[in-house]
Formats: structure tokens, C-alpha cells, sequence
């Protein structure tokens, strides 16, 4: 069977109609996350800084991007499913899909079959994308094209398809703690606070920002992307080097989510730790 090209499946040029169910719970998140300003409370903020953490570093950052997606290093089986898990709590989706998604960011960023270039808005590249375009809806052939390892395994598979119930189970846990103020600060306000500092990776840093490596995209480095994603803004080093586990290259690059990378390896917990060098050239066509 003719494989069909990425570029003649994602991108704002070949979206049409709307993700429903993906508009419906992005509206219901932004609702809950504007009603949290008005029960302010203590302990719901803590709780929300605490999940925005485990969702967004140890989930995202760690988890998904630099270990699913691009191995940049190893962990045992069931860190690597803890990291995942923490990752399902940030609604992005389940791991295998945003693997898909990513690996195809990475082969034709900027370019046709991207499947958020701002290069075709900054408001598609930010959330466009999830609410018509098909990113988010990746068929079988798709899935085993990129992500062949993942869909292997039992684990992400089930996790893919059950992805919104550990962000369920944390709700009813918060709920039992501290009643709503903590669902609406830890569940709500944190997740959808957490999704725009993703988004601004595919906007803001493929838009504004330095560009230390001359790469075939328009990624660039970003402090304040950096900041929000706890390293991720680190974008240009990263296209530059993508199995690189350290986005920050320089020693003002503050990297969270390479820190955390070195404390499971000094725990033990994390081994063949893959690290680009500031002035090391451009890998060939990197995978
Ligand atoms: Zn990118
Ligand atoms: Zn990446």
C-alpha cells in the first residue's frame, strides 16, 4: 500500500472541520481555569505549583520529549512508565500519539507536513492546530510509521487509550483533600497554564529568540519558554541536537528538566545520558 506523505496530511493547508471533542474540553479547561481567580486559597496554589512540576518536567519535558520521543537516555522500565504517567496529567494527549506528532515536528519542521509551523500563523502554531487540524487524529499506518517502538508495548498503548484517567483520579484525590478550590487551581488553572507554556514551544520559539545553530527550521532559543517549560525553550540547540538529553548548552541556559535527567542518574535510575556540546557542529540530518 503507497504510504501518504505527511505533507499531504498535516498542516493548516490540509485541515478541515473541527475536533469537537478537543474544542469542548479545551473551552470547559479555560472556564475552570479563570473560575479558580476567584477561590484563591493557600494551599490549592501549592498543590497547583506541585502538579504544574510533575506534569510539566518529570511528564513532558523528561518523560515524553526527551526520553519517548528522542532517547536521550535510559531509565529503567518502570521510571520511564512513572514519567509517562506524570506526562497523561498534562492533557496533551497519550504518549504514542504526541511521540507521532513530535518525530514529525522534528522531520519537517518549518516545512511542508509540519504539524504546527507558525510559519502558517501564530495562532495555528500555538492551539490551532489541536482544534482543526489532524495531528490529532493520526491513523494505525501513521502511528507504526513513527512511533514502531512505542506501539509495541502494552504499557503505552493501554496508557494511550486511557490517557485522561490519571488526571481524573488527581481531581478526585484533591477533591477529598481540599474540596474544589484545589480541582480548580490543581486540575484546571494548572492544566490549562501548563498547555500554553507548551504551545508557546511550537509558537513563540519557532518565532522569537536566538538561533546559536544554523538549522533548516526557524527553531530558536527563548529564556522565557525556557523558563515556563523548565528548559524546553532550549529550542534551537534542540532542533540542532535532538537526541541531546541537555537543551541548555550554555552555562545561563538553565535546564530543569536536564537536572532532573542527572538527579535519576545519580540515583541511579538513568544511564547513557546522551549531551551535545555548545560548539559541536550539526549532526548530519539528524533522526
Ligand atoms: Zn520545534
Ligand atoms: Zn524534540
Amino acid at each position: 500500500m503507497a504510504q501518504v506523505a505527511a505533507s499531504q496530511i498535516y498542516g493548516r493547508k490540509n485541515s478541515k472541520g473541527i475536533n469537537w471533542i478537543t474544542v469542548i474540553a479545551m473551552t470547559a479547561f479555560h472556564v475552570g481555569a479563570v473560575a479558580a481567580l476567584f477561590y484563591f486559597d493557600w494551599g490549592a496554589i501549592i498543590a497547583m505549583l506541585a502538579l504544574w512540576y510533575i506534569s510539566g518536567s518529570w511528564g513532558i519535558g523528561m518523560g515524553y520529549h526527551r526520553l519517548l520521543t528522542h532517547r536521550g537516555f535510559k531509565t529503567p522500565k518502570w521510571v520511564e512508565y512513572f514519567l509517562t504517567v506524570c506526562g497523561t496529567l498534562a492533557l496533551e494527549g497519550g504518549p504514542i500519539f504526541w511521540v507521532a506528532t513530535h518525530r514529525i515536528h522534528h522531520q519537517n519542521s518549518d516545512h511542508d507536513g509540519d504539524p504546527h509551523s507558525p510559519r502558517e500563523g501564530t495562532y495555528w502554531a500555538h492551539m490551532g492546530w489541536i482544534m482543526t487540524g489532524k495531528a490529532m487524529h493520526h491513523d494505525t499506518s501513521i502511528l507504526k510509521r513513527y512511533v514502531p517502538d512505542l506501539s509495541k508495548d502494552k504499557f503505552h498503548v493501554a496508557l494511550t487509550t486511557w490517557h485522561w484517567v490519571p488526571q481524573v483520579v488527581v481531581g478526585l484525590i484533591l477533591l477529598a483533600i481540599g474540596g474544589w478550590p484545589y480541582v480548580l487551581w490543581g486540575v484546571f488553572f494548572r492544566t490549562v497554564f501548563g498547555l500554553h507554556c507548551t504551545w508557546a514551544v511550537n509558537s513563540a520559539t519557532h518565532l522569537w529568540g536566538s538561533r546559536r545553530f544554523a538549522t533548516r527550521d526557524d527553531s530558536t532559543n527563548n529564556w522565557w519558554v525556557a523558563m515556563f517549560t523548565w528548559g524546553e525553550g532550549w529550542h534551537n540547540n534542540h532542533h540542532a541536537h535532538p537526541v541531546s538529553a541537555r537543551h541548555g548548552l550554555a552555562w545561563y541556559e538553565i535546564d530543569i528538566n536536564y537536572m532532573g535527567i542527572k538527579a535519576l542518574e545519580f540515583l541511579g535510575l538513568a544511564r547513557d545520558v546522551k549531551v551535545a556540546r555548545i560548539n559541536q557542529q550539526l549532526e548530519e540530518e539528524a533522526a
